[in-house]
């Protein structure tokens, strides 16, 4: 099985028109770009696997992802983190909620990357964290050939690609498969974390993406006024309900940017909605009552 092209939409925000790729709309249940990176997992027979061994945050979407995989595969799916907060296990919410229901067997480790690891033998598939991996090479480069036939079809002169990074997989091996230039941010760590991580997936590449940056430092996972209201902005006035983990970042270093890139923008919206439960739930605690 491979997967229905995702839509490309046209929609306008501040009076700028901006290309959006809908991969939150690949499917219901896998969707976005751990799909997208998983799809080699989906797509080809392995009659000895057992069980995924996966392992990050305990509100990742890779993890939700895995455990889909794992369900449609047959598979035991075991998880490692290094914590599940008290408030947490109390209260069920977003992606560790719904891994939960899909089977996810969570074990706690200090040392989670060297224990997952550990397990891997002929019976077990052992994914990177954040699904940083060579085998994410086959669902992306499909997602650079849907691209490509999308700018043919909408005439898009001029196009240009930005979607923010985590692991940075996603922006390397689309720059590697299409023949636009393709920009990012860090949403993780500085330009160098990001090349590294470039470095550690495929030392092979002839051009890497170009980093985009902001005059202000954004830290991972911390929450920010502004950017939760660029996120209602940009749900209100294109209708579109982004992540609210990388997006929002990813958009206030995108418009900082933007006046000087040439070209029409495409962005990748790249899924992650289920996480938004708990992200939601997080900001309208802290911010609600000001915003
Ligand atoms: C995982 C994820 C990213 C980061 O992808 P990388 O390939 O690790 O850079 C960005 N946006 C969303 C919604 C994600 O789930």
């Amino acid at each position: 099985m491979t997967f229905t092209p995702s839509p490309l939409e046209k929609h306008h925000f501040k009076d700028e028109l901006f290309y959006i790729k809908r991969d939150d709309l690949l499917d219901i249940d896998f969707s976005g770009n751990k799909a997208r990176k998983f799809e080699y997992f989906l797509v080809n027979d392995f009659p000895k696997i057992k069980q995924i061994v996966g392992f990050g945050s305990n509100q990742s979407n890779a993890m939700y992802s895995l455990s889909v995989l794992a369900k449609m595969k047959g598979w035991k799916f075991i998880y490692f983190c290094d914590h599940i907060p008290s408030f947490l296990r109390d209260n069920l919410v977003g992606n560790y909620k719904y891994a939960l229901a899909n089977g996810m067997e969570l074990r706690l480790s200090n040392d989670k990357n060297t224990d997952a690891n550990s397990l891997n033998d002929n019976k077990t598939i052992v994914v990177q964290e954040g699904g940083r991996q060579i085998e994410a090479k086959l669902g992306l480069k499909n997602l650079a050939l849907e691209l490509i036939v999308d700018i043919k079809k909408e005439n898009i002169k001029n196009p240009y690609i930005f979607l923010p990074s985590g692991t940075g997989t996603t922006a390397l091996f689309l720059q590697k498969y299409l023949p636009f230039k393709v920009f990012t941010c860090s949403t993780v760590g500085d330009d160098l974390y990001l090349k590294t991580q470039w470095d550690m997936v495929d030392k092979n590449m002839l051009e890497y993406p170009n980093i985009l940056n902001s005059k202000k430092k954004y830290h991972y996972g911390k929450l920010y006024p502004e950017a939760y209201q660029l996120w209602k902005d940009l749900k209100d006035e294109m209708g579109v309900e982004f992540d609210l983990l990388y997006d929002p970042i990813g958009w206030i270093k995108f418009l900082e940017n933007k006046e000087r890139l040439k070209g029409t923008p495409i962005y990748i919206h790249q899924g992650g909605l289920k996480g938004n439960e708990s992200m939601k739930a997080r900001y309208e605690r802290k911010y609600d009552k000001i915003l």
